[in-house]
């Protein structure tokens, strides 16, 4: 049930982990486990999540392939970061 709410959210507009745990009342790694399989699970329905990445905003860094905020930047090790943004098309 959880998991075909998930798809027609994401569907509608990009939300990050954050929201998604806000908005079902769980946890954040709930949400990433259950992303996780939907990334599996979707292929066989010609779909695919997509991923805009994390990104540091004082340098611009990527944290590909991460479904969640990382603490730190690794390049200028500032914690100003945004939340890696997660759709369905
Ligand atoms: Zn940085």
């Amino acid at each position: 049930m959880f998991r075909k709410d998930l798809i027609s959210w994401l569907c509608q507009r990009p939300y990050t982990v954050s929201e998604l745990a806000r908005l079902f009342q769980c946890r954040p790694h709930e949400v990433e486990e259950d992303l996780r399989h939907l990334q599996r699970s979707l292929q066989h329905q010609g779909k695919r999540l997509h991923l805009e990445p994390a990104r540091c905003r004082h340098c611009g860094f990527r944290f590909r392939g991460k479904l969640r905020k990382p603490g730190r930047c690794p390049k200028c090790r500032r914690t100003w970061i945004e939340e890696p943004r997660i759709w369905i098309e």
